[in-house]
């Protein structure tokens, strides 16, 4: 029944000058995630507001779902745009509106006025006094509730008019790539994707790294990454997929290193892999699911033996987060049922019954050490088979 919708945009809004790019981004993005929808859809701005307009048919509820996924969006509101044609007139939208909203439905209301044209003939407090008693009036199933009403029967008086009462909430956050881009490292666990859609959140676009172990991981345990980057990527825009072949390193590692370090010293490869890749296609930092004292390689600690060897930043948006409120963020994004899958991550196959704890840098620079006759080689062979994948969202 709506043909349009304002796009509520929170935080962009203060950007100043930049304002318009960011707003061009959101626009672009709104329009990237409508082009699967059923529809024909019409974008536009005007002065601080956005709109889609549907033309014809549409699927409503994929719109909505589509438009609710776009960083930088605070709120879409279904909303009817009249032309000024008196006030009478806008009176009998208003009360149209609400009957065909929420037919005889008790609820109370307040109204909520505004005027980004001031040459309307009434100021927006003459209005909220008004429109409210015409309301009163023509529907007996609505009661005036000024403090905490079910709803705000918003009215903006700009070239056009604006009517509209629901509020459906976006998910806030930055247009992506409002603010550059990073590598995530991306596992089939249930920490990285979150942590990838968290940053993306602030406008950062991503690209990904997946180490895995042939024979030792499977086929499916790559898919299971894909998959979860494609579900990421609903929200982030298309990711490239780093997909390293890391198992002669492990097992050189393996053979070589004390098996108490190898969680650590592995995860050292995999960040300077992973770092190398970020520089060649202009990343500005690493992102992990890390999350302080989790597992073993995630003390303060070991830690800080991984921070050891990145120059890049690296981004670690879980770093206070409990497990139990990530798996909620991950069951909001969709990740959850896909990371919970049972395949083996390339971590999990070469690990030491008592790994250490609270790793010392030195012990492991040296511990590293036993690896320089090969190592270089190694990591050579490893980015240049690499596999690079473009997933789309799915
Ligand atoms: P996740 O649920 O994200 O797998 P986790 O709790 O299993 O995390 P670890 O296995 O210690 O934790 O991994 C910590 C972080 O290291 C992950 O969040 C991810 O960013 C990175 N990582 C781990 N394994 C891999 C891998 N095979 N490929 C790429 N990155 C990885
Ligand atoms: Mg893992």
């Amino acid at each position: 029944m709506y043909q349009s919708f304002l796009i509520k945009y929170g935080e962009i809004a203060i950007k100043g000058k930049n304002r318009h790019l960011f707003e061009d981004a959101l626009v672009s993005h709104l329009v990237h995630a409508l082009k699967p929808v059923e529809g024909e859809f019409d974008i536009w701005k005007e002065q601080g507001r956005i709109y889609v307009d549907a033309k014809g048919d549409y699927d409503y509820d994929h719109a909505i779902s589509a438009m609710t996924k776009v960083f930088g969006v605070v709120g879409v509101c279904p909303m009817v745009q009249v032309e000024d044609e008196g006030y009478e007139k806008l009176v009998e939208e208003v009360v149209k509106h609400l009957k065909e909203t929420y037919g005889d439905k008790e609820k109370t209301f307040k109204v909520m006025a505004r005027r980004a044209r001031k040459n309307y003939p009434m100021n927006s407090t003459e209005i909220n006094m008004d429109m409210g008693e015409k309301i009163l009036d023509a529907c007996p199933n609505m009661k005036v509730d000024v403090h905490n009403p079910d709803l705000y029967v918003n009215i903006e008086i700009r070239q056009k008019i604006n009517i509209y009462t629901e509020i459906i909430p976006g998910p806030g956050g930055m247009p992506v790539g409002s603010n550059g881009k990073a590598m995530l490292l991306l596992s089939g666990g249930i920490d990285s994707p979150v942590a990838g859609y968290m940053i993306a959140k602030r406008g950062v676009s991503l690209e990904a790294t997946y180490f895995h172990a042939p024979p030792y991981t499977s086929e499916r345990a790559k898919q299971k990454v894909v998959d979860l980057a494609a579900i990421v990527a609903r929200y982030s825009g298309p990711i490239t997929l780093n997909v390293v072949n890391f198992t002669d390193i492990q097992l050189e590692i393996y053979q070589k290193c004390p098996h108490d370090e190898l969680t650590i010293i592995m995860r050292r490869y995999m960040m300077k892999i992973a770092e190398h890749f970020a520089k060649e296609s202009n990343c500005l930092g690493l992102i992990t699911g890390e999350s302080i004292g989790q597992v073993a390689s995630q003390t303060m600690q070991s830690l800080a033996a991984t921070n050891d060897v990145c120059t890049l930043p690296v981004y670690r948006p879980l770093i206070g987060f409990d497990k139990q409120e990530i798996v909620e963020v991950s069951e909001k994004i969709d990740t959850y049922e896909t990371s919970i899958l049972p395949f083996e991550d390339c971590c999990t196959i070469f690990v030491a019954k008592h790994p250490v704890t609270k790793p010392n840098i030195n012990v492991i620079r040296r511990s590293e050490l036993k690896l320089q006759d090969t190592i270089d080689d190694l990591v050579k062979t490893a980015i240049e088979t690499t596999e690079r994948i473009v997933v789309e969202a799915k």
